[in-house]
């Protein structure tokens, strides 16, 4: 066995993983990387086809990157934000502040402050305790700040960041660390109790027949918390479409609606676009056939984030994963003019935010993210970004042909593809069956690496991968799908995983 991945199966304990079943499989143990493709310790190239778990945007060993992180270590790699500034964390700043800039007019709900951090978890406690605090400031310290997030929602897994998600899952074995937040119904057109259309052959968000009730529930949890005398101190969601949930999009105008309601009662707007940043849920638009206007110039200050694209200012933005390119960790949490008025005092009213990461504002980061904004706010990048966004739904529409896939959901840049046992009766395979492992498993032994959600196979090109790549990464899970789901229910876990271990040889 490599010297290398015996290291691991003896010392490394991975994230998310049954390390059982880990240490049963002979792990792909990734040496290099270049644009779309990453390299194993045995020489073998896969299309990371999930961007190395969202973060990556321009691929791999970007030269423009490079040289940043190059140029940036010839000089320092980090010093402390506690106490003092530097050069390209001051930068970014800026860059962020105006990347954000919404198109209103209100001066009062601009983003102008950003507080740094190092992973998305992060990001979102930063702006609970913000939020939270800024409420007990205004409506007095007696206030108990309550929050309301979706159903579905992940946030991080620090604590703070798992309180404010609802995934069952994560949620059991931590119960009792966690404060209560509580839910409100998201949008999940494929499986809405509200939808009354029979299955088509199209994504659910547009052949569903409903009244909007999922507004009508979010409206009704802003009321019942209002007749109980504290109104929601803040409301949590990610723009466009929920990631860890499931690849699952919200359908045009939704945001709008939530988040006006949200304002309406008082509740400050926490937006997570840790996973949707940075141009992942598209270029222009709000479907995927819009990417590229026909007459009008492509816009090259296309908003870079879904809120910018839905037309919402958040009082609160997260972002992470994408922040650097997906090279470094880092995260900032950008906020208002009059979030951050609410901290400011004479010293001694000890009115400062007590918080803060020994690596806040990291100089190699935050010169990796400024090359990256640069790579994205190019004409090119923006074309690329289009014509990709274009293919990738052509791309997908090559699957509806499997009867066990039961959605196709793309944003922009994202797509979540629901596998189920039958796609006229939308009956799931239950999680014990490993269907979305299998398929992706699959999906390895063909050259593409990808990582499930339950049953929902997730696809999230880098920005440079070609339409070839792009072809080859759907090519391989249609393949992979027939494969490992065809004789649905008769392929044990046990004999996929033996087939997994000798392909993986
Ligand atoms: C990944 C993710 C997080 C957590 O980010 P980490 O960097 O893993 O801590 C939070 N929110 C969303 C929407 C995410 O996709």
């Amino acid at each position: 066995m490599n010297p290398l991945i015996r290291l691991d199966r003896q010392f490394v304990w991975h994230p998310f993983t049954q390390m059982r079943d880990w240490l049963k499989q002979k792990p792909i143990l990734i040496v290099s990387g270049r644009g779309a493709t990453v390299r194993d310790v045995t020489g073998r190239d896969y299309l990371d086809a999930n961007a190395s778990i969202w973060t990556n945007l321009h691929g791999h060993r970007h030269p423009k990157i490079n040289a940043a992180i190059q140029r940036q270590l010839g000089k320092i790699a980090h010093s402390s934000a506690l106490g003092f500034a530097n050069e390209p964390a001051s930068v970014l700043a800026g860059r962020l502040v105006a990347a954000a800039r919404p198109a209103t007019k209100k001066k009062s709900l601009r983003l102008e402050k950003v507080f740094y951090s190092d992973d998305g978890s992060t990001a979102l406690e930063v702006a609970l305790k913000l939020a939270y605090e800024f409420t007990r400031r205004t409506r007095g310290p007696k206030s108990r700040p309550q929050f309301l997030s979706l159903q579905g929602a992940y946030h991080g897994d620090t604590i703070g960041a798992v309180s404010l998600g609802h995934i069952d899952l994560f949620h059991r074995a931590y119960g009792g660390l966690l404060f209560p937040t509580r839910k409100a119904m998201a949008p999940y057109c494929y499986r809405c109790p509200f939808n009354r259309a029979k299955p088509e052959r199209a994504d659910a968000r547009h052949y569903r027949k409903c009244q909007w009730e999922c507004v009508g529930q979010v409206e009704k949890k802003f009321s019942a918390q209002k007749k109980r005398g504290n109104p929601y101190a803040a409301f949590v969601f990610e723009p466009l479409m929920q990631g860890a949930a499931g690849m699952i999009p919200q359908p045009a105008g939704w945001l709008r609606q939530v988040t006006d309601i949200a304002r309406h009662h008082g509740a400050l707007l926490i937006a997570d676009e840790v996973m949707t940043g940075f141009g992942r849920t598209g270029v222009t638009g709000q479907d995927e056939e819009s990417a590229i206007p026909k007459t009008a110039p492509l816009p090259v200050a296309a908003p870079l984030f879904a809120t910018g694209r839905a037309g919402v200012t958040p009082d609160f933005l997260c972002v992470a994963k994408g922040l650097t390119g997906g090279y470094l960790p880092m995260a900032a949490t950008l906020t208002s003019q009059k979030i951050f008025d609410a901290f400011l005092g004479r010293y001694e009213e000890f009115k400062t935010f007590f918080h803060g990461h020994s690596f806040t504002g990291n100089q190699l980061g935050a010169a990796a993210a400024l090359a990256s904004l640069d790579l994205l706010q190019t004409k090119q990048s923006v074309l690329q970004r289009a014509l990709l966004q274009k293919c990738l739904l052509q791309e997908l529409q090559t699957l509806w042909p499997l009867p066990q896939v039961g959605d196709i959901r793309q944003v922009g840049l994202v797509a979540g593809i629901e596998l189920v046992k039958d796609w006229r009766t939308r009956a799931p395979f239950e999680l014990r069956e490993r269907a979305g492992i299998r398929v992706c498993e699959a999906m390895a032994r063909r050259g593409v690496l990808t990582r499930p959600i339950g049953n929902v196979i997730a696809l999230m090109p880098p920005y440079c991968t070609t339409p070839e790549q792009l072809r080859r990464m759907v090519g391989a899970l249609r393949e992979a799908v027939t494969e490992a789901l065809a004789t649905s229910g008769t392929i044990t876990g046990s004999t996929s995983r033996a087939k997994t271990h000798s392909a993986r040889l």
